[in-house]
């Protein structure tokens, strides 16, 4: 077998280096537990960046995959199978919305969503209405459409010339709202909670605006729940939470529990914008993915998982919120349900780096925030062994700091 070292160094001479990856082989996992090769267990709180929702090596998930592997992995779009209208019909049943299409990812969920909105822009008001508002800070996506609509300077230094249709607001500033849409806009794009912008959440008051603003001028309310959605702020979808309705809604990351799926739901309005020929895609909406992802919901409502969230989730606040009146090295607690962050005052990575060497995965987002994005398994007492290390890692910082 591979040494770490072999591995890392095979890395180093053959991949692109886009990554810059924390030291460890993960090589097993089950439940809300990950295993390195050398036998070294971890506690998750990452979940692969909010894909595992229901933690690793779920028995249901893996028995359906096993079975579906057997049958049927991939069709074409040219035919028809048996799960992509049902994984369709429950995600239009549980968000209110009206048509989906099913996608690879994350950021071709948001590049369909923009594609649909420019078509019911350009019907409604002509080859004018094509523009976009996003927010600043915002983080959706690396393809030239999605990283046109990025907030952040860092992911979109040196691929300029991205879309210029694309106006930028400040994050719950209605009035630059305001300001921004006008009947030219054909989508106001945004995160209900900011995931890599460092979890920041809209204000109720911003996302009705944003609402209003829509409205008045014929554009799409385009929600990006990739991250924050399916569950993780303890509804199903994050609008729900905020009681503010999109017109498309794009997820992703936990819907077919680490099989690559994402999907834009569209209310009917603008879903009529799109005819057969004008988007596809080769792998998007397979029957493995589709009935992985029914799976998926299944699961969260007949483990009830979503009261888990809300339960276990409530108490993570109140734990970080302890943390930081403790330590001067975290200074706030923002998120809700298994989508939060605590804000450092000193960097985040060697936080992260050291829990590793603790044995519990941490991850750190917008240099001084880690973030807590785990598995909807995840009990009180998991919890409490994250803080008690997060607790001596804050409390080591702070007397090197002094
Ligand atoms: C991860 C993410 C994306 C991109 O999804 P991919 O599956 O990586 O393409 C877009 N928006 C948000 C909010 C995300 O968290």
């Amino acid at each position: 077998m591979n040494t770490f070292e072999q591995i890392a160094e095979l890395e180093r001479q053959y991949l692109l280096q886009t990554y810059n990856r924390y030291p460890v082989v993960l090589a097993r996992g089950k439940g809300v537990f990950l295993w390195d090769i050398e036998g070294k267990k971890y506690l998750d709180f990452v979940s692969g960046i909010g894909v595992n929702a229901l933690g690793h090596a779920h028995p249901r998930i893996v028995k359906a995959i096993r079975d579906q592997a057997a049958k049927l992995i991939h069709v074409s779009n040219l035919y028809y199978h048996e799960y992509q209208g049902p994984l369709a019909e429950k995600l239009c049943k549980l968000s209110g919305l009206n048509r989906a299409f099913f996608s690879n990812s994350g950021t071709e969920a948001i590049e369909g969503s923009i594609k649909l909105a420019r078509l019911a822009g350009h019907r409604a008001g002509g080859e004018a209405k094509c523009r976009l508002v996003a927010l600043e800070g915002s983080y959706h996506g690396r393809t030239f459409g999605a990283l046109s609509l990025t907030g952040q300077e860092k992911h979109r230094k040196g691929f300029e010339p991205l879309l210029e249709e694309v106006t930028f607001v400040k994050q719950n500033d209605v009035e630059g709202l305001r300001a921004a849409v006008s009947d030219n806009t054909c989508a106001i794009v945004l995160e209900p909670i900011f995931g890599e912008g460092g979890i920041y959440e809209c204000s109720v008051e911003f996302l009705r605006e944003c609402r209003a603003s829509a409205d008045q001028h014929r554009a799409a309310l385009i929600f990006d729940e990739i991250q924050c959605g399916l569950g993780r702020t303890g509804t199903v979808f994050a609008f729900q939470s905020f009681g503010v309705t999109p017109d498309i809604v794009a997820i992703a990351k936990p819907i077919a529990a680490g099989i690559p799926l994402g999907a834009f739901i569209a209310k009917e309005e603008f879903a009529t914008a799109i005819s057969p020929g004008q988007h596809g895609t080769t792998f998007g909406g397979g029957p493995l993915a589709c009935r992985i992802a029914l799976e998926f919901l299944s699961i969260v409502e007949e483990e009830k998982l979503l009261e888990n969230v809300n339960k276990v989730g409530a108490y993570l606040q109140e734990k970080l919120k302890e943390l930081v009146s403790k330590r001067n090295a975290a200074i706030g607690v923002r998120g809700r349900g298994f989508i939060q962050g605590i804000q450092l005052e000193i960097p985040a990575r060697p936080i992260v780096d050291e829990g590793l060497a603790e044995g519990v995965l941490f991850n750190s987002t917008h240099d001084t925030v880690v973030r807590f994005l785990p598995p909807f398994l995840l009990e009180e007492k998991h919890v409490d062994k994250g803080i008690r290390v997060l607790k001596k890692l804050l409390g080591k910082k702070r007397a090197a700091a002094a």
